[in-house]
């Protein structure tokens, strides 16, 4: 009541109580507020950019300006996209829960080779040219050391994840992979980038799963 009345919003895009506000679980996008749970489902495709920019006429006035890309998006962008996000992921699921116990389906591959500057020169040689695999993790959870196997073109590949690394909410992958301070597993709903042992084979729309 009064002063100490909360608000119940509604997100929506899933429909979801929220809580809204300073505390909340909840982020402000281009048109609305949604709800944390949504947020997840986005994160690692819209993530925070980082460039340079001319910091007025003071000298050595460059300055490093980070923005949210997400907060860019409307919520009917969000709706839809959150939409094909749930749509494949009931497609994964349907045609491989028998099979694995935990499920995701790589919706960017890339190659990574750190630096040893800024891993470690003991880490920059296990990372080298290894394929990082990014997605939604769509059933169960994966963790740094599971083993995992790739689907790609109907053959099965076994690997092990060498890090698991959850895209979180103001961060980048290399930024993450530098600090070295994230959680070393995804659970279901959220998204991950999984660092695989692997330098080739591995390509969009291939689905990552581990059995138990
Ligand atoms: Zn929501």
């Amino acid at each position: 009541m009064g002063l100490f009345s909360k608000k119940i919003e509604i997100c929506p895009v899933c429909g979801k109580e929220m809580n809204a506000g300073l505390f909340g679980d909840s982020m402000v996008v281009a048109d609305g507020i949604i709800c944390g749970a949504c947020e997840k489902m986005l994160r690692g495709q819209f993530d925070v950019e980082r460039h340079l920019e001319l910091d007025g006429f003071v000298e050595g006035g460059i300055k490093e300006v980070s923005e949210d890309t997400l907060k860019a998006l409307t919520i009917d962008d969000i709706r839809r996209i959150v939409n094909e996000k749930k749509e494949k992921q009931a497609e994964a699921t349907g045609a491989y829960s028998g099979e694995f116990a935990s499920i995701l389906t790589a919706e960017e591959v890339f190659m990574i080779a750190p630096k040893p500057l800024d891993v470690g020169i003991k880490r920059a040689k296990e990372l080298k040219e290894r394929l990082v695999v990014r997605g939604l993790v769509q059933a169960g959870a994966f963790a740094k050391g599971d083993t995992v196997t790739i689907v790609h073109a109907d053959s099965r590949i076994q690997t092990t994840l060498l890090d698991v690394i959850p895209c979180g909410g103001a961060v980048d992958f290399m930024t993450e992979l530098k600090a070295n301070m994230h959680k070393k597993e995804a659970n279901i709903n959220e998204n991950a980038w999984l660092i695989t042992d692997m330098v080739k084979d591995i390509q969009k729309d291939d689905i990552i799963g581990k059995v138990n």
